[in-house]
C-alpha cells in the first residue's frame, strides 16, 4: 500500500505540497509545530487513497518526503 513519510524536521511549512496531490487532500498542514518553530505538513490517508505519485515529494524544495510504494 503506497504512503509517504514526512520528515517533520526538513519541512518549513511552505505548504507546496499540500496543493497537488491527485487525491484530493491526503497531504495537510499539522496544528503542531516543530522544533524550529514551522507548522510542518502531515499524510491523512485513513481510506488508504495514496497512489504512490511522488506529486508531493517531487514540489517538496526541502526533500522532506519519502514515498514507499
Ligand atoms: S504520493 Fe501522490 S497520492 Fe500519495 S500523498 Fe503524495 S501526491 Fe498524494
Ligand atoms: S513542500 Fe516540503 S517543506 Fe513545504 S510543507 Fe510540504 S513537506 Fe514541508
Amino acid at each position: 500500500m503506497p504512503r509517504i513519510v514526512i520528515d517533520v524536521e526538513r519541512c518549513k511549512g511552505c505548504g507546496l505540497c499540500t496543493q497537488v496531490c491527485p487525491k484530493g487532500d491526503l497531504v495537510q498542514m499539522s496544528d503542531e509545530f516543530n522544533s524550529k518553530g514551522y507548522r510542518p505538513s502531515k499524510f491523512v490517508d485513513p481510506e488508504k487513497k495514496c497512489i504512490g505519485c511522488a506529486f508531493c515529494a517531487n514540489m517538496c524544495p526541502d526533500v522532506a518526503i519519502t514515498v514507499y510504494r
